[in-house]
């Protein structure tokens, strides 16, 4: 390979010209579509975790899918104080100017966000020390309180129903932004929950309104 100091760095150019050989150059009429606009039709909130990939899950093509991965696939609630809201933007350029049609927040097994907002480990350390992610992972105190008074906050049980807490979070904060509730009301628009349960590779869709999550057959 060429880069012995980075075995990280020859794996991804590995990668990249598999992507070449089967990605780019036998689909070239389609990213000659694409090449100027992009037309997805959903939007996917998910988590940045490594083994959650939406692409791969749905096994979308180029194009079909607007992706927001951050720590838990959290959405935070409509808020216009200083900061830099990066999952707000891509909301309202996808509701906004791609005019998606369906936004699905997919939640995971094995979430280290759900966990860290479970246990509180991260609570009082320093930005870059765990504080950044301990105050992002404040989005789901409230939803905290019923699971671990019911589960506690440690073990699996525990964990998943934090991690499906999240997903109704999320969904509840899609609903605080005021062009996400117009649409959602006038049928423009579509919000889904759904869990990836990293453990047997099983989707389940989230029924608003049992609350419940059930497989996909
Ligand atoms: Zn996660």
């Amino acid at each position: 390979m060429n880069n012995p100091d980075s075995p990280e760095l020859d794996q991804l150019l590995a990668g990249y010209r598999r992507f070449r050989e089967h990605g780019w150059t036998p689909r070239l009429e389609r990213w000659k579509e694409l090449r100027e606009s992009q037309e997805p039709r959903i939007m996917v909130i998910a988590c940045s975790d490594s083994r959650v990939d939406p692409a791969e899950i749905f096994d979308t093509d180029p194009g079909e899918m607007f992706v927001v991965r951050n720590v838990a696939a959290m959405v935070p609630p409509f808020e216009t104080n200083p900061g830099h809201h990066g999952v707000s933007a891509a909301l309202e350029f996808a509701v906004q100017v791609l005019k998606v049609k369906e936004i699905v927040v997919m939640g995971h097994g094995m979430c280290g966000g759900c966990k860290a907002a479970l246990t509180q480990d991260l609570k009082g350390t320093e930005p870059g020390e765990g504080g950044f992610i301990s105050h992002w992972m404040g989005l789901l105190d409230e939803a905290r309180k019923p699971v671990s008074q019911k589960y506690g906050t440690t073990g699996r049980v525990a964990e998943r129903a934090m991690e499906q807490a999240g997903v109704r979070v999320s969904l509840d904060n899609l609903r605080t932004f005021p062009c996400i509730r117009r649409k959602e009301r006038t049928g423009e628009l579509k919000l889904r929950g759904a869990f990836f349960a990293i453990s047997d590779g099983v989707l389940h869709l989230l029924d608003e309104a049992s609350g419940d999550f059930a497989p996909v057959s």
